[in-house]
């Protein structure tokens, strides 16, 4: 399975682009995240991906089938589970009636009871299968989302944040799950949760602004900060020259200990951090991207 967007661009009625000329290339085999402020346009990427949107210029296709055209975006949604970010449930059913209705709208092939109980064990749910969901924490209701998006064993999975309102114990369990899953489908999540990425994602791509400004491994995302980021302990109150982001500051026993960052050295007492992480460089990509935009506006 393959998503492969060629000029892909996306302008809303009023006016509002939020995907300009997008060209990637993704394939089954790895966890693939979309990183990006909010705004970005990550969101109308996937639900031009899940054939809930139509572009309006370029081409979208996954695996073969043109998301433009409507024989193919039945064979796409056969294929695709989907989970939106402001995902609704029905607070009066209980999980198992939840998902068997789903189980009919989707019109799955196989025996429904089964694959419930398949989809519950995989998110941990069993247990409470029998409970009425408006009972369940944010963080359960999150899984009978993703519990949803898995029925069928889609080919092409697609998580609009899927681990908001998750707690770590429940987020590393979805890791985990995610990262089997990759084996067979193609797995596309959207995150502004750089640790997400870390754990998960062998391929990130960064969106800024609706444009695609990165796409490659974590590694090389971490690498783009090299000579960025710097460390300076100091009890001064800092001034901090423009073109100078603060990103962290710790109180020590010998001053405040800053984060920053910077194109040159920010403080004759700052020194260059040597193993620049993942966040680093996606903070990096950003502050580029805005004075790009900056520039050209
Ligand atoms: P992200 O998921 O990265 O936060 P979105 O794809 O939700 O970004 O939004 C990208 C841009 O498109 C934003 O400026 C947003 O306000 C706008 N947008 C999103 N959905 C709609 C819509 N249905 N109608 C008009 N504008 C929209």
């Amino acid at each position: 399975m393959e998503i492969v967007a060629c000029g892909l661009h996306k302008q809303y009625a009023k006016g509002v682009v939020a995907l300009e000329s997008l060209d990637l290339t993704q394939r089954t085999g790895t966890v693939h995240g979309l990183l990006g402020p909010n705004g970005a346009g990550k969101s109308t990427f996937l639900r031009l991906c899940a054939t809930l949107e139509q572009p309006t210029s370029g081409t979208l296709h996954i695996h073969t089938w043109d998301v433009r055209s409507r024989t193919e975006r039945r064979h796409i949604r056969r294929h695709l589970g989907y989970l939106p970010q402001a995902f609704r449930l029905y607070e009066e059913l209980t999980p198992i009636e939840f998902l068997a209705y789903v189980c009919n709208l989707k019109e799955l092939a196989r025996p429904i009871p089964q694959e419930v109980a398949r989809v519950l064990e995989a998110v941990n749910l069993t247990e409470d299968a029998r409970r009425r969901i408006g009972t369940f924490s944010g963080g359960m209701k999150q899984r009978v989302g993703i519990a949803q998006a898995l029925l069928g064993e889609p080919r092409v999975l697609i998580l609009d944040e899927p681990t908001s309102g998750l707690d770590p114990h429940e987020r590393n369990q979805l890791r985990n799950l995610l990262a089997n899953l990759a084996e067979r489908s193609l797995v596309l999540l959207s995150t502004h949760i750089v640790e997400d990425i870390a754990q998960l994602c062998a391929q990130v791509a960064v969106l800024y602004q609706g444009q695609l400004c990165f796409h490659d491994t974590p590694e090389s995302l971490a690498v783009q900060a090299r000579g960025y980021i710097w460390e300076l302990v100091t009890d001064e109150t800092l001034i901090t020259p423009s073109g100078v982001e603060v990103l962290g500051s710790t109180p020590t026993p010998q001053g405040t200990r800053y984060r920053l960052g910077s194109d040159f050295r920010p403080h004759a007492e700052a020194h260059p951090v040597a193993d620049p992480t993942l966040e680093d460089g996606y903070l990096r990509l950003c502050a580029e991207a805005q004075s790009d935009v900056q520039r050209h506006p």
